[in-house]
């Protein structure tokens, strides 16, 4: 029984680890399951791709597509040409997809055309924008997928609203989490701590690479401005994402509590997020991480597709105009952020639940 486990880009890797790991411990014990790990190549750098690989404990993939670079269309296409000429010569039971980048939505489509199942792990999440790229890749993934494996019951309600049947639903929980909660212990201070004399809870951490925030040059400026003006002079440090960085470049910001580094390891960036008084992002897995480790979290975004982070967790949903960031600052300063509790099932088991489904339901 073999299975396909597709990872492209960053937010794959930390949900694709813990699904190997989960499919290991059920070889040892004597089931029929093996993987197949395709690179689709989508993100291929050090920053971006190789040192999650070193850090997760992540094998060598077998296949790298080599598919990075280019438009949206581009990539698409070298991803589903290269995943076509792969099943054609050696085929799998099932192709798994995590999450809503190009590459789930590419080779789910391929492997449908082939006639390979398709499982998509965080299936069901919708923030109901369809000017994000995401939102596209999660619709027409979850249309033609056959299982379901879903973070939260909202996810399975939005699947049977568009008439998928609940046998193919599986609630099982975060595997981001299971990586989260696994790491935990690891976690790594960064070298620049000393350097930049950061203590807990006295440093903010800020990522942003949604188009809506990074591709245009006013509104990125007008949100690093506001943010600047009202973290009381902390030190903000802003792993920059590759989208984010040419924009950076061309506006070369400058603030003594402003402090850019490369996109960071694992490890050190949730140390740093772990200790942090608080996050400013647009990043949905950073949403869950920090409602997990119950670190206040704000995000610049009008919608999300992880409302249980905002209703559960610790995040609060501000928009993309940064005149919303001064009173939620203050807030913060005040000593009023929520608490907020942990989702259902984010409790490090998801793995194992969907492994088992796997081995006893699909396979
Ligand atoms: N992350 C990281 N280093 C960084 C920024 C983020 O390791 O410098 C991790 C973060 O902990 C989370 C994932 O990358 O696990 C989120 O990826 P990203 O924000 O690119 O994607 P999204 O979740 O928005 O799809």
């Amino acid at each position: 029984m073999k299975i396909d486990l597709i990872a492209g880009a960053r937010p794959n890797f930390m949900k694709i680890a813990p699904l190997i790991k989960a499919i290991r411990q059920r070889q040892s014990e004597n089931k029929a399951i093996s993987f197949r790990l395709i690179h689709t190549g989508q993100h291929y750098d050090v920053n971006m791709s190789g040192n999650f690989f070193e850090q997760l404990g992540i094998p060598a993939p077998d296949v790298n597509l080599s598919a990075g670079g280019g438009s949206q269309a581009e990539q698409t296409a070298k991803i589903m040409t290269g995943y076509e000429r792969l099943l054609k010569e050696s085929t799998a039971d099932l192709c798994l997809v995590v999450g809503d980048v190009t590459s789930s939505m590419a080779c789910s489509i391929v492997a449908k055309k082939e006639k390979v199942k398709v499982a998509h792990v965080e299936a069901g999440i919708r923030s109901g924008d369809m000017t994000m790229p995401e939102e596209i890749n999660r619709i027409v993934t979850d249309s033609i997928t056959d299982y379901f494996f879903t973070t939260t019951v909202q996810a399975g309600e939005n699947l049977k609203k568009n008439g998928v049947a609940e046998k193919n639903i599986f609630f099982v929980g975060n595997t981001m989490i299971d990586t989260l909660l696994q790491q935990r212990p690891f976690f790594k201070q960064p070298s620049f701590w000393s350097t930049l004399a950061l203590n807990p809870s006295e440093y903010f951490v800020l990522t942003l690479h949604r188009p809506s925030n990074v591709d245009h040059p006013e509104q990125l400026t007008r949100l690093l401005t506001a943010i600047l003006e009202h973290t009381h002079g902390l030190p903000v440090i802003f792993p920059v994402h590759p989208r984010t960085a040419k924009m950076l470049e061309a506006l070369k910001p400058g603030s003594g509590n402003l402090h850019l580094t490369e996109p960071m390891g694992y490890l050190e960036f949730n140390y740093l997020v772990e200790k942090s008084k608080a996050v400013i992002t647009d990043s949905g897995g950073v949403t869950e991480e920090c409602t997990v480790m119950g670190v206040p979290c704000m995000t610049l975004r009008n919608s999300t597709e992880r409302p249980e982070t905002v209703t559960e967790g610790t995040n609060e949903l501000l928009g993309t105009d940064p005149s919303a960031i001064q009173p939620a600052l203050q807030k913060l300063f005040s000593g009023q952020w929520k608490r907020g509790t942990i989702p259902e099932k984010w409790d490090g088991k998801t793995s194992s639940r969907i492994v088992d489904i796997l081995i006893s339901t699909v396979l």
